[in-house]
C-alpha cells in the first residue's frame, strides 16, 4: 500500500471520472511544510498560527510573524495557502495575556472574539499577513466566526491594515481571498448569506461537531455523543457547500473529518472542493479518491442524507464504498 501511496506523490487528485479534488495539508508551524511538500499535498488548508503565539511569555512580534508567514509561502511556491488568524482561548492558553478564568472557555472569550476586542493584537497579526502576501498565494481566514457582524468588522480591520501598509510604502498582494471558518452551528444554518460576502468556506468540524451536539470534544464522558456521521452534522455540511457553490465560491473542510477513510466518499458525494488533513493522510486519501466516482457519491450521499443515526450512516458506508 505505501509504495502505490508513493507513486502518487506528484499527482494531482483525480476521481474515477475524472473530476479534480484539491487535498490539501494541515499545519501548525513552519517547520511543518517539509512533510507537507513530501507528501504531495496541493496546498495548506489551514495553517493554525496560535503555536507561534504559545509556550512563550510574550506576544510574537510584527516581525517574527511576518518571516514565519513568508517563509510557508515562500516553500509552498504558488500553491495557496490559508492562515487562520489567532484562535486563542477554549483548550488553548495564553497565560501573558491574563485572561479572567471561565466557566466555558469553549463557549468564552476567545479566537475572533478576543482579536476583535484586544485590536492591538488582531492588527499586528493581520500587518505581519499582509506583509508576507506578496511572497505566495495566502488566503486569510477567520476563526470562530458566529455572526456576519463579526466577520464584517474583521474584514474591515483587513482593509484597514491594508490602506495604512500601503501608505506606508509596503507592497501588499491585491489577490487575497479572505474567507472564514464554519464551525459554529449558527454559520452553517446562515451560509447562503455569508456566501455572499466571504471568498471561501473552510467547514471546522473538530468544533462544528462539538457545538451541534452539545459533547466537550475533550470530554471522555461525552465522547459516545461526538459523532461525525450524525446526520446532523452532514445536513450543515451539506447547506455549507450548497450556500458556497450557489455564490461561486469553494468550500473545503480543515477539521479532523477531511482525512477519514469513511468520511470521505460522503464529502465527495456532498461536493466539498477541498480537504485538508494531516500531511501523512493525504496520499492515503488521494488513493482512496482515484478509486471513487464523483456522480456515484453525489447519489449515495443524497440516501445517506435520510438515514437516521450515525451508526446508520456508518454502516451503509461501509456497505456501499468499502466493498
Ligand atoms: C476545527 O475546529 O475543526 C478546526 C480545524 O480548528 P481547531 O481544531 O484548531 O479548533
Ligand atoms: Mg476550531
Amino acid at each position: 500500500q505505501k509504495k502505490e501511496w508513493a507513486k502518487l506523490v506528484n499527482e494531482p487528485t483525480v476521481t474515477s471520472d475524472e473530476q479534480h479534488i484539491e487535498l490539501a495539508a494541515n499545519i501548525g508551524t513552519p517547520e511543518d511544510v517539509k512533510g507537507v511538500l513530501e507528501n504531495g499535498a496541493e496546498g495548506i488548508g489551514l495553517y493554525r498560527t496560535e503555536f507561534l503565539y504559545m509556550g512563550r511569555t510574550e506576544l510574537p512580534s510584527e516581525e517574527e510573524q511576518f518571516k514565519a508567514y513568508r517563509t510557508v509561502l515562500e516553500k509552498m511556491e504558488e500553491k495557496p495557502v490559508v492562515i487562520r488568524t489567532l484562535d486563542i482561548g477554549g483548550d488553548k492558553e495564553l497565560p501573558y495575556l491574563d485572561l479572567p478564568k471561565e466557566l466555558n472557555p469553549f463557549l468564552g472569550f476567545r479566537a475572533i472574539r478576543l482579536c476583535l476586542d484586544k485590536t492591538d493584537i488582531f492588527k499586528t497579526q493581520l500587518r505581519a499577513l499582509l506583509r508576507a502576501s506578496v511572497y505566495g498565494n495566502l488566503k486569510v481566514m477567520f476563526p470562530m466566526i458566529a455572526t456576519l457582524d463579526e466577520f464584517r468588522q474583521a474584514k474591515q480591520f483587513l482593509l484597514e491594515v491594508k490602506e495604512e501598509l500601503k501608505s506606508e510604502g509596503n507592497e501588499v498582494s491585491d489577490e487575497i481571498e479572505v474567507g472564514m471558518m464554519v464551525e459554529i452551528p449558527s454559520t452553517a444554518v446562515m451560509a447562503d448569506q455569508f456566501a455572499k460576502e466571504v471568498d471561501f468556506f473552510s467547514i471546522g468540524t473538530n468544533d462544528l461537531i462539538q457545538y451541534t451536539m452539545a459533547a466537550d470534544r475533550m470530554n471522555e464522558k461525552v465522547s459516545y455523543l461526538y459523532q461525525p456521521y450524525n446526520p446532523a452534522i452532514l445536513r450543515l455540511v451539506k447547506m455549507v457547500i450548497d450556500a458556497a457553490h450557489k455564490e461561486n465560491k469553494w468550500a473545503g473542510m480543515c477539521g479532523e473529518m477531511a482525512g477519514d477513510a469513511t468520511a470521505i466518499p460522503i464529502l465527495l458525494g456532498l461536493g466539498l472542493d477541498e480537504f485538508s488533513m494531516s500531511a501523512t493522510s493525504v496520499l492515503p486519501a488521494r488513493s482512496q479518491l482515484s478509486k471513487l466516482s464523483k456522480e456515484d457519491a453525489a447519489s449515495r450521499a443524497k440516501e445517506i442524507l435520510e438515514l437516521s443515526t450515525n451508526t446508520e450512516v456508518v454502516e451503509y458506508v461501509n456497505k456501499h464504498f468499502n466493498a
